[in-house]
């Protein structure tokens, strides 16, 4: 099924997002995580795309188990900034092959080369996803960045580049993390006053460990709320509270998202199905 018919039947969607395995020898584990989080019964799963493409294979392959042996809703995730359009082309064939029509459109990491590409590759995902749209198959989501891309001056730009994406036929967005809601809330009305008016899915990522959290911090300069940063100190040498205190962190964010009429929820699982469980049953479903 496409997000969005799921979309005309449901308020709010609940997703999971799962990366595929770089080796064959990882897949049975990874399929075994895949299934697990499949039986909570999702509105839909995505897949990850390997930055370098060179992995994308376990992405449609993965996808595929999601969509025809677990009859879940699959969205393959696929990345133009390492990939030449014409593997672009065929990865699409054989996502459609293997009847997975909703697709994320990424750019994807720069390659170090970047400023000597040729025009064998789509430099922005607003080319990406005008691609897709030609074959009048998929629905196609994007990424969006409540505080600001970190490749961009400033958030109006940001937002001003994402609406150029959007009018290329972009039907749902979905954000990168975020921890502090009202940073959320903020981004969705300057972009409804840009006219950007697609369905837009909040990206959560439960704190799970120190070493996650300090990675995203140094990545992405996402804002940690003060709640957070109290939770960090006081259990920095406790793992098991930690991990506890994060997850009841998740449960509350989804929450207040949820009250506040947020038109879905996508948890980043690291493939891990306890997290998800976490955070699905402290929600009103
Ligand atoms: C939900 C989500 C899922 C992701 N999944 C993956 C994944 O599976 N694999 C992976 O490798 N990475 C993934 N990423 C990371 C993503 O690929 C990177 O953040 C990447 O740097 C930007 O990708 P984009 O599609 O947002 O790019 P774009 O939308 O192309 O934007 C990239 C930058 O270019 C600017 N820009 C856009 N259009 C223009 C224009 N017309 N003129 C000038 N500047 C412009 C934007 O402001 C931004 O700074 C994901 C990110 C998110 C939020």
């Amino acid at each position: 099924m496409r997000i969005t018919e799921k979309l005309t039947v449901k308020d709010s969607l609940v997703s999971f997002e799962v990366f595929p395995p770089k080796t064959d020898s990882a897949f049975d584990s990874i399929e075994r995580s895949v299934r697990e989080l499949a039986a909570f019964n999702p509105d839909f799963m995505s897949v990850t795309y390997g930055a370098g493409g060179g992995t994308s294979q376990y992405t449609v392959k993965i996808a595929s188990l999601i969509k025809n042996k677990l009859d879940t809703t699959a969205l393959a995730h696929l990345t133009c900034a390492s990939t030449t359009k014409e593997q672009i082309a065929d990865i699409l064939e054989s996502l459609k092959s293997n009847n997975i029509d909703n697709v994320l459109a990424l750019r994807g990491d720069l390659p170090e080369n970047f400023s000597s590409r040729s025009g064998n590759y789509y430099d922005y995902a607003y080319e990406l996803v005008t691609e897709i749209k030609k074959y009048g198959y998929f629905d196609v989501g994007a990424a969006c960045y409540p505080e600001c891309h970190t490749e961009c001056d400033s958030l109006e730009k940001d937002i001003e580049n994402l609406k150029k994406k959007v009018d290329c036929g972009v039907d749902f967005l979905i954000t990168q993390l975020f921890y502090d809601n009202d940073v959320f809330y903020s981004f969705i009305e300057k972009m409804r006053k840009k006219g950007v008016f697609v369905p837009v899915f909040a990206g959560i990522m439960p704190i799970t460990n120190i070493k996650q959290i300090d990675r995203i911090i140094s990545l992405s300069g996402t804002k940690i709320p003060d709640e957070v940063n109290a939770f960090l100190n006081k259990y920095s040498d406790n793992p098991e509270s930690l991990h506890k205190a994060g997850l009841d962190f998740a449960v509350k964010q989804v929450n207040d998202l949820l009250k506040n009429g947020v038109q879905g929820v996508h948890i980043y699982t690291m493939n891990k199905p306890l997290t998800a469980e976490t955070v699905l049953k402290g929600m009103p479903r």
